[in-house]
């Protein structure tokens, strides 16, 4: 299954939560749940103490809100606040945790919490299932089941505070799903992480394959965020094959948009290449990528490919590897490698599939 055919519509602006009297609680802004309590016959400032309680204290049911009076929390407690319930927790010995979410309709979705010296930063998904279909991904593998809401991506960076008990620092697009197929609810929830849980919009980074003139509304859109775009090949035709969706993308029209996304925001865009041995990761394959980023405000993240079942793949060794970067370097392209965390616990880049539970 490829991208859907209608393009979601795109406000002009990162505009609040629009189910903002509708639906779940979580999502919305600071003035829509003051206005959400004084509907129930509160004053402002309980409002106030809801949004301190759902943002940052991580409450799950209303009936928890200390502060409110004990009848209204006993009248309150059957009203949806839009949080997942935790099905399993997949701790890795390198730190990094994988959680399986239940959503409200029973699907599943997996979010990572990946802590560093100084960061704590959250993968998250933006739809359960991917429809992307890339060769080496696990959820491309697992099929398309549909698009995540705008509350179901907040809640995985709360479930990850407080699972952690440490602030998240960092949030990136890189989990189940394409965001850029589900643009209204991504863009959403990151006006909430921002405006609501108080996450810079810089320690935030949308990956995306590419969906053929959407990088460049995103642009007008003029976010902080960081664009990592996966490229994977340094040809049409190897593209292609690795990545089926991008049949009607021809790749000189990606990089077009990409740079039009450099000029308009000012934000450099970072190219993602997973490493495939024998495939994608020879020193000219390097040169050839380089040619195609000259003069481009740029950064490329090398992704040593991290195995799946069914995909007939290799990750390269330290020294193949060390030679693509080299052969880069040469061209006078910044180049940083990243090993994925959470392998052992079938969280790193490309391994989450819910079904694997
Ligand atoms: N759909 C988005 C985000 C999801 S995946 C995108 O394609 O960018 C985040 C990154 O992990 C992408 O660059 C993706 O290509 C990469 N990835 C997928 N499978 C992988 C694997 N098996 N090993 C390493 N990286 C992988």
């Amino acid at each position: 299954m490829l991208a859907p055919t209608t393009i979601p519509t795109v406000p002009p602006t990162v505009a609040p939560n629009p189910a903002s009297d509708t639906g779940p609680l979580l999502g919305r802004s600071r003035a829509d749940l003051i206005t959400w309590v004084q509907q129930q016959g509160q004053p402002a400032y309980r409002g106030q103490q809801l949004h301190q309680w759902l943002y940052h204290k991580g409450v799950r049911s209303l009936a928890d809100i200390s502060v409110f009076p004990k009848r209204w929390r006993a009248e309150l407690a059957t009203v949806p606040i839009g949080r997942s319930t935790l099905y399993q927790r997949l701790p890795a010995p390198d730190g990094a945790v994988k959680y399986l979410l239940q959503l409200a309709d029973g699907q599943i979705i997996e979010t990572v919490g990946i802590p560093s010296e100084k960061r704590l930063t959250v993968c998250v998904s933006s739809q359960v299932g991917c429809p992307m279909a890339c060769e080496f991904c696990a959820t491309g593998k697992g099929g398309f089941q549909r698009n995540l809401a705008c509350h179901e991506i907040v809640d995985q960076v709360l479930t990850v505070q407080t699972d952690f008990q440490q602030r998240v620092s960092h949030i990136v697009f890189m989990g189940m799903g394409e965001p850029l197929l589900n643009v209204e609810a991504v863009l959403a929830a990151i006006a909430c992480l921002n405006q609501e849980v108080g996450i810079g919009q810089r320690s935030m980074t949308l990956s995306t394959v590419g969906i053929p003139g959407r990088i460049r509304r995103l642009a007008e859109h003029r976010l902080q965020v960081t664009l990592a775009v996966s490229l994977h090949a340094p040809d049409q035709a190897l593209r292609e094959q690795l990545i089926p969706s991008a049949r009607p993308y021809a790749l000189a029209d990606l990089l077009a948009e990409c740079r039009d996304y450099v000029q308009i925001t000012g934000r450099r865009v970072t190219f993602e290449y997973i490493l495939l041995a024998g495939v994608n990761d020879r020193p000219e394959q390097a040169i050839a990528l380089a040619k195609h980023l000259r003069g481009f405000q740029t950064h490329v993240n090398l992704i040593p490919y991290n195995p799946i079942d069914a995909a007939g793949f290799q990750r390269p060794d330290r020294q193949r590897i060390q030679a693509f970067v080299n052969a880069l370097k040469t061209q006078h392209i910044t180049v940083s490698v990243r090993y994925s965390r959470g392998l052992e616990a079938a969280a790193a880049c490309g391994q989450l599939r819910a079904s694997q539970r």
